[in-house]
């Protein structure tokens, strides 16, 4: 994956697609049934965009985060899109809402990604792909940044 991502801050989705359904544990939250679609898990790299989604994009990794158990778990490329905004605010839980009150989406995996939020989950489970990226609300962007493979 060739990608030129800003190393300064921002937030970031990552949009993950499995073929098949398979069955998981997520480090200490437990054994999950993932069904075959689409995954969005959003974060926020106030360390960095480039540093941070490089260390997701890798392979044989500890696996650190919530996230890279289920990425680790899908063929290679597991990642098919990335959207970001730059910015030193946090845009993940507000994207994760936002994502999650789409029609025919819904929030899976109670505290995944969100340990240290409110949010029930960073992970948003659409049985398609959606139309287009979804902007993350209270932001004067007009444009989210998305890389494709
Ligand atoms: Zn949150």
């Amino acid at each position: 994956m060739k990608i030129t991502l800003p190393t300064g801050p921002g937030s970031y989705v990552l949009v993950l697609r499995l073929l098949d359904p398979i069955s998981l544990t997520i480090g200490k939250l437990g054994e999950f049934q993932f069904d075959a679609g689409w995954y969005h898990y959003s974060g926020s790299a106030m360390g960095g965009l480039r540093g941070r989604i490089s260390s997701h994009l890798k392979r044989g990794q500890r696996l650190h985060w919530h996230i890279d158990y289920l990425s680790s778990s899908i063929t290679d490329p597991a990642i098919e899109e990335i959207w970001w905004v730059e910015g030193s605010t946090r845009r993940e839980c507000d994207w994760a809402k936002a994502l999650g009150s789409l029609r025919r989406t819904r929030h899976l995996v109670d505290g995944f990604g969100s340990s240290d939020c409110r949010c029930r989950s960073h992970l948003v489970y659409s049985p398609s792909a959606l139309q287009s990226p979804i902007i993350p609300p209270h932001t004067n962007q007009k444009l989210v940044q998305v890389y494709s493979r």
